[in-house]
């Protein structure tokens, strides 16, 4: 199906851009009319994947990341969360409740599983030394 509209957004992995980003987005998703909740739900899964990005993929520097929105006309929206970090070494593992290579007392190892609960599909792709993707797919339904 071909998308009914589409954004990109590139930022610095500045923790500042965090809300950047999410109220970014939320503007982009609210074409699709959706619940207070529903964009708030989008809200979170788009920071923890963001804060992922910063604090995982470019733990030691400052990196580019990008989003990109599509809406298409059933009501689906599909955003990319994208860096160049340092990657990913086993998806599985990391998706998995609990698990962080992050400091246990910042870090819980919830983040994935925030994604799962909020989106209706999370998916990963990730290279070592050249980046991770986060796919999030959530159907957003019409309002009568
Ligand atoms: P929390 O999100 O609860 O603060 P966390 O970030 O460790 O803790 P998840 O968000 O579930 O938990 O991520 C799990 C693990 O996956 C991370 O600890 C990290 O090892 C890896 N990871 C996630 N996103 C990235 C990324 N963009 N680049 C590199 N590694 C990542
Ligand atoms: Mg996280």
């Amino acid at each position: 199906m071909k998308a009914n509209n589409q954004m990109r957004i590139t930022f610095l992995s500045r923790s500042a851009n965090e809300g950047f980003a999410r109220i970014a987005v939320a503007a982009f998703a609210a074409q699709l009319d959706p619940t207070v909740e529903e964009i708030s739900e989008i809200k979170t899964a788009v920071s923890e994947a963001v804060t992922n990005a910063i604090v995982h993929g470019y733990a030691d520097r400052l990196g580019a990341i990008n989003i990109s929105g599509r809406l298409y006309p059933n009501g689906k929206l599909v955003l990319n969360i994208k860096d160049r970090g340092k990657g990913i070494e086993d998806i599985a593992q990391a998706m998995e409740p609990l698990f962080t290579t992050g400091n246990a007392e910042e870090r819980s190892g919830m983040g994935f599983t925030v994604m799962e609960a909020f989106m209706d599909k999370v998916k990963v792709t990730s290279k070592m030394g050249m980046g991770t993707t986060v796919t999030l797919t959530k159907y957003i339904k019409a309002k009568d």
